[in-house]
């Protein structure tokens, strides 16, 4: 009787729904249930996918970019229609508040494909001329062909149309596979597929392991792109995989992002950002700050009003509209984020509220779930690992600085480089810190202002190439320089 009650995900090849031969669990993270079973894909599936991409490809890629763009639209709509129903699966099935869902991640799902349907539309190629040759030089851009994309599991449908988006826009075929543990929302998106206009075969949906249903992917001989989002270590293997065939790669990586803040900044709006930075969606967004830099001045200030907001953050229930911070993940990962306080505890840093300290106050039908406090430490050393990896769990950690070039060396002195924040009233010192920030983005006096048009990604180990208008552009097509001669 169990087992019937259970959502079961089909992978969406060419058009059809196609059951597999195996599946695997997947967790209601706010109740520690099985609630869903998801293919486990392998070489077979991906296969078929592929074949049926590039099948669809001549006739896609050479529709016009209008109709291409009227389909995309179309995709938005049906999305935004249905978005209270996505929102629901997106927070069962990832463990977010059901506020977040509604409020960033559908939103931004269906704003990916209207962005897209709009920006493909506006694209100019170069054209130089060299009067003395009497030639004529232009570029025209094309499709590449079948586009492998591969999401984690944050940001589930946000990341994976923030991919899906500008591949079809641009004319390709796609295969994409979302992460294993937060499949149900591509699932649900590619039943509207049709409705939308979107050809057979366009958009392809292989659910399963990175192991088995990714690799398989990465390895095709048939897939010359790969766009990736995911940890910087799954890129690596990654990169490796893809080698023997000279793919083009996309990499948008881990953080470990640090927000600066100068004694001249405005706390009132300061704080209840870098809350949110901090601890918004559980402190799981690969821009979430993690490393605090507070100027002496106003340290101990800063300190009292922040844990004593971070304390209000309701955990709990992510369906309750009023709870400000859901479940993690996995068991595994509410594991590893523990750890990290542990740790640092170990070490000989203060943990001024949230795990450990305060206690966690769940409803009963919570109590199996993945919840952790938002936790906030002091006295870090920068060596400790606190301080230097990734722990994409709602931990931060504060600590005090003196002087505007000590702050920068010890804000750059990580692996990664994706996004830093700077708070000060000071425009110059805004500017000249903004600078020398080894940071793909850097937020002044604000967190998480985008602006899709502009390029979106990491420096160092945080990853390799941008996503944007114009660099998602060029990602997805292949440039060719004509020269006419007269
Ligand atoms: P992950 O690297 O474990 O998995 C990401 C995806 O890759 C999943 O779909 C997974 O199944 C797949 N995968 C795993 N091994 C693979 C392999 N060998 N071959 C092919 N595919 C494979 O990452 P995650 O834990 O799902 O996501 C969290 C990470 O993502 C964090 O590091 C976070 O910072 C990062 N992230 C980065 C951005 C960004 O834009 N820079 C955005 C969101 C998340």
């Amino acid at each position: 009787a169990q087992s019937k009650a259970l959502l079961v995900l089909e992978n969406f090849i060419g058009g059809k729904f196609i059951p597999c031969s195996s599946y695997i669990d997947s967790y209601n993270p706010s109740t520690g249930a099985v609630y869903c079973k998801v293919p486990d894909s392998g070489k077979e599936e991906v296969e078929a996918a592929v074949k049926a991409a590039k099948d669809a490809f001549p006739i896609w890629s050479s529709k016009s970019p209008l109709e291409r763009s009227q389909i995309l639209n179309k995709l938005a709509d049906l999305i935004e229609h249905d978005l209270e129903e996505f929102a629901q699966a997106e927070s069962k099935d990832q463990g977010k508040t059901i506020t977040f869902a509604r409020t960033v991640d559908i939103p931004r799902a269906a704003y990916n494909f209207r962005f897209f349907a709009s920006s493909i539309l506006h694209h100019v190629t170069e054209c130089t001329e060299m009067a003395t040759m009497g030639c004529v030089h232009y570029t025209s851009r094309t499709p590449v062909g079948v586009a492998g994309l591969i999401s984690p599991w944050n940001l589930p449908l946000y990341l994976l149309t923030w991919k899906i988006a500008p591949a079809i826009a641009c004319g390709n075929t796609v295969v994409a596979k979302p992460s294993e543990m937060t499949s149900v929302t591509a699932w649900m998106m590619c039943k509207l597929l049709e409705k939308a206009g979107v050809p057979h075969g366009v958009v392809n949906i292989v659910f399963g392991t990175g192991a088995k249903a990714g690799e398989a992917l990465v390895c095709h001989p048939d897939v010359p792109l790969i766009s990736f989002t995911g940890s910087t270590l799954t890129a690596q293997r990654i990169t490796e995989k893809s080698a023997p065939h000279c793919k083009r790669l996309s990499l948008e990586l881990g953080g470990k992002n640090p927000a600066i803040i100068f004694d001249d900044a405005d706390l009132s709006q300061c704080i209840p950002t870098t809350l949110r930075s901090s601890f918004a969606n559980q402190g799981e967004i690969c821009l979430c700050t993690s490393r605090i830099f507070v100027q002496r001045g106003i340290y101990s200030e800063f300190l009292k009003r922040f844990v004593a907001e971070a304390k209000k953050w309701k955990t709990g229930n992510p369906s309750d509209p009023t709870v400000d911070v859901g479940a993690l993940i996995s068991k595994e990962h509410l594991e590893k984020v523990r750890n990290y306080v542990k740790k640092a505890q170990a070490e000989g840093a203060r943990v001024l509220c949230g795990e450990g300290v305060d206690a966690l106050d769940l409803p009963p039908g919570n109590q199996k779930g993945y919840f952790m406090l938002p936790t906030v430490i002091a006295e870090v050393k920068d060596e400790s690992c606190c301080m230097q990896e990734e722990i994409f769990g709602p931990v931060t950690c504060v600590v005090a600085f003196d002087t505007e070039e000590e702050v920068i060396k010890r804000a750059n002195g990580v692996k990664y480089g994706l996004a830093a924040t700077v708070w000060s009233s000071n425009v110059g010192r805004v500017h000249r810190v903004a600078h020398r920030l080894q940071s793909g983005l850097v937020w002044t006096n604000c967190w998480l202002v985008r602006d899709l048009n502009l390029p979106f990604g990491g420096m160092k180990a945080s990853g390799i190439g941008r996503e944007g208008a114009k660099d998602s552009y060029e990602f997805f097509t292949e440039v060719k320089t004509i020269t006419i001669k007269h």
